[in-house]
């Protein structure tokens, strides 16, 4: 009763854009981030780690992020910002965060009692290139609208805001809101970066987008009508910072709420799939290899040495069992 009453309290009840792709990439993956938590202290905060562990390219792509959001600050705070100081912004944030993630192999390795494979990934040599990469993304960036016309003055009315920020939604935390917000005549923009995009955002990215009005509508000072927002991504495709926008409406700020409340039913089924011996066996496993390829949990998950064997043993596991149950 006690340990039933302990799983009912532990039931997920954040939604971010991160844990959404990370569910719908590997359910498997988001339970070792997420399907533990309060429940084991030490043992989770390992799980966690190994969970945070990401590549030199992903480490490029949240160091990019994290000095496209400093120069905006600085230009809104009128503090100087040193544009010969780039490569060096980028590459300490990267540096940083690698040296952070030195002691998430040490414990893998202790476990496994070998190298680890996450060992092939880190190349100190690659860091220079990586570095060039992001100062292109960036230069390319403060070229491209909105950001021009933010420099020019053109946009007065503009605010940045942290994707730390927490909505309410029934009993649920969103982490939604933008990272750009501006005002054309009556129309609010609301923006968010991603520094890797697909080149075709489907109708799930687009509900992804407008998730954005949901926090706008509790801000004091904001529209409370969703017709007058336009959601936009500025994302980086194909070598360009390519803009999607469109103007929200009743419908789309209701459909991304349906959508939120159905992602969050399944992550409550994916806890509860768990159980309370909290056996993985039966939590389906990445949808493609390339997931694999950047999950700190490739020494030690079956899909991360085979993932095609694996999914077969999973299903051939999953179909013995429920014959047993039929029986
Ligand atoms: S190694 Fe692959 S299957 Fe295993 S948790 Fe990571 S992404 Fe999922």
């Amino acid at each position: 009763m006690e340990a039933r009453r302990a799983a009912k309290a532990n039931r997920p009840k954040i939604w971010s854009l991160s844990r959404r792709s990370l569910m719908n990439k590997c359910p498997r993956a988001w339970v070792l981030k997420y399907g533990f938590a309060r429940r084991q202290g030490g043992f989770n905060q390992h799980l966690r780690n190994i969970s945070d562990w990401s590549s030199p390219w992903r480490l490029m792509q949240r160091a990019l992020r994290g000095v496209i959001l400093e120069r905006l600050k600085a230009h809104s705070e009128g503090i100087s910002w040193i544009e010969e100081d780039l490569a060096g912004k980028i590459r300490n944030r990267m540096i940083g965060a690698m040296f952070r993630q030195k002691s998430v192999i040490e414990v893998i390795e202790t476990r496994i009692g070998k190298p680890s494979d996450l060992r092939s990934q880190i190349d100190i040599r690659r860091i220079d290139r990586l570095v060039e990469i992001a100062c292109y993304r960036f230069h390319a960036l403060m070229r491209t609208k909105p950001i021009q016309d933010i420099y020019s003055g053109k946009i007065k009315r503009w605010y940045i805001f942290s994707r730390l920020e927490k909505t309410k939604l029934k009993k649920y935390q969103l982490h939604i809101s933008p990272d750009l917000v501006w005002f054309s005549g009556s129309t609010c923009h609301l923006l968010r970066f991603t520094v890797q995009g697909v080149s075709n955002p489907g109708d799930d990215k687009k509900l992804e987008n407008v998730a954005m009005v949901e926090w706008a509508k509790h801000q004091n000072g904001l529209p409370a009508n969703p017709e007058r927002y336009i959601v936009e991504n500025l994302y980086w495709n194909n070598g360009k910072w390519k803009n999607w926008k469109e103007r929200c409406t009743q419908r789309d700020s209701e459909d991304s709420i349906k959508m939120i409340e159905a992602d969050m039913s399944a992550m409550i089924d994916l806890h509860y799939k768990l159980g309370l011996s909290c056996d993985l066996s039966q939590i389906p496993l990445a949808k493609s290899k390339r997931t694999c390829r950047n999950c700190g949990h490739r020494d030690t998950c079956p899909g991360g040495e085979d993932l095609n064997r694996a999914r077969l043993e999973q299903s051939a596991l999953e179909m013995a069992k429920s014959s047993r149950n039929r029986k």
